[in-house]
């Protein structure tokens, strides 16, 4: 089985439809690690489009504040700025929908979490070397697939030792050995690479690839200054940060 793991699509439907694209033929099903909405300009077509081609969807934190259970004061004022924006603009049906997503979903040997295994709820961020080591206690399955700092990296444990990568480099699974994996941020990259971000987790022959896509950047900025979104939102697409 091949699956494409996506996380942080942020309502940027030009960057879905680009990822959707690139891993048709690259991959068998898709898993969704939550953030679909906030920041982007189109989110009920994300939400639309992710229902009915995600097997597996688990909740992020943008999901949680649209649906009113978690508080504006937990984010910063463009993001909140964003948050009320989506409210808005999604009907009570979509909105039942974000607020009903699990916090945690197991497919296989991989923990899905959009933020941290340890404390699904409390929206950590897995950024160094200890951050990630200290999660592993937190999952039982081999593999953890993160997204929520949009830097795509992994961090392993195994019996030769601890081992952090923090970029987007390919691997094989090693017997004995323990991985999570941050995919990256298909809607809003923040790691210099304005190219939507995602990765194939190919369970036959036990590797993880990163893949980059360009898509139209440009495109996806006009509509968020058009919409009204603070104009932040659009420029950091341009210098993906
Ligand atoms: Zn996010």
């Amino acid at each position: 089985m091949r699956y494409a793991v996506l996380s942080d699509v942020h309502g940027n439907l030009e960057a879905l439809h680009a990822v959707l694209d690139d891993l048709e033929g690259r991959a068998d099903a898709v898993l969704c690690l939550g953030d679909v909405v906030g920041y982007g300009a189109s989110p009920s077509e994300c939400i639309e489009l992710l229902a009915a081609r995600a097997e597996r969807i688990v909740a992020g934190n943008h999901e949680h504040a649209v649906a009113g259970l978690l508080d504006l004061g937990w984010f910063n004022p463009y993001a909140g700025a964003a948050v009320e924006w989506t409210r808005a603009r999604l009907d009570r049906e979509a909105r039942a929908w974000l607020g009903a997503l699990p916090l945690t979903a197991e497919v296989e040997d991989a923990t899905l979490v959009h933020a941290s295994p340890v404390r699904p709820e409390e929206w950590d961020y897995l950024i160094d070397a200890e951050d990630g080591w200290g999660a592993f206690a937190s999952f039982g399955t081999r593999l953890c697939f993160v997204g929520h700092s949009h830097l795509p990296g992994w961090w392993s444990l195994g019996s030769s030792g601890p081992d952090h990568e923090p970029r987007a480099v390919d691997f094989a699974l090693e017997h004995g050995r323990r991985y999570i994996v941050n995919v990256g941020s298909v809607g809003q990259p923040r790691d210099r690479d304005t190219r939507a971000a995602y990765v194939v987790w190919n369970t036959e022959e036990r590797t993880l690839s990163y893949r980059r896509v360009p898509y139209d950047v440009a495109g996806a900025r006009a509509k968020i200054v058009a919409s009204g979104l603070p104009r932040y939102l659009a420029d950091r697409l341009g210098v993906g940060a």
